[in-house]
């Protein structure tokens, strides 16, 4: 089992059309909404955890992207405020994927997104909110 972390935003059509539950129900995927702003008849952003065996995951997103469902890493909207980061290196420990470490020569830390899986484990434990998620 994998588990995916996508941002989907829907153009106005899509807004009121079942595509979680058809996720859920002809993929074969557990769909967790983490976050959500839909209007009827406007555009909707979701943030959804998607869990399920690899193949399904990929046509999961191959559905999504077909209904014109625009599909974007979560990891993108990960912001790492350098101008508020004192390099404290609280939060190297805590990242699962290196996505934050330290040069111990210099002793500065630095954010490689590519690596980032948006688990928002840094978040709470940053004491300058240098790390944030904008959704
Ligand atoms: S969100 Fe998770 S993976 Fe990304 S930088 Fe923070 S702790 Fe690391
Ligand atoms: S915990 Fe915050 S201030 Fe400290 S190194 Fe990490 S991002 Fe920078």
């Amino acid at each position: 089992m994998q588990k995916k972390r996508v941002v989907l935003s829907y153009p106005p059509h899509l807004v009121d059309q079942p595509i979680i539950s058809k996720l859920v129900k002809d993929f074969d995927l557990m769909v967790n909404i983490m976050r959500a702003r839909i209007t009827p008849r406007e555009e909707g952003r979701l943030v959804l955890e998607m869990t399920g065996k690899r193949p399904a995951l990929d046509a999961g997103i191959r559905y999504l992207a077909e209904m014109g469902v625009e599909i974007q890493s979560l990891a993108q909207d990960v912001k790492w405020r350098e101008d508020r980061c004192t390099h404290c290196s609280g939060c190297v420990s805590v990242c699962p994927t290196k996505a934050l470490d330290l040069d111990r020569a210099k002793m500065e830390v630095s954010f490689k997104r590519e690596r980032c899986i948006a688990c928002e484990l840094c978040i709470p434990v940053c004491p300058y909110h240098a790390m944030e998620i904008l959704f």
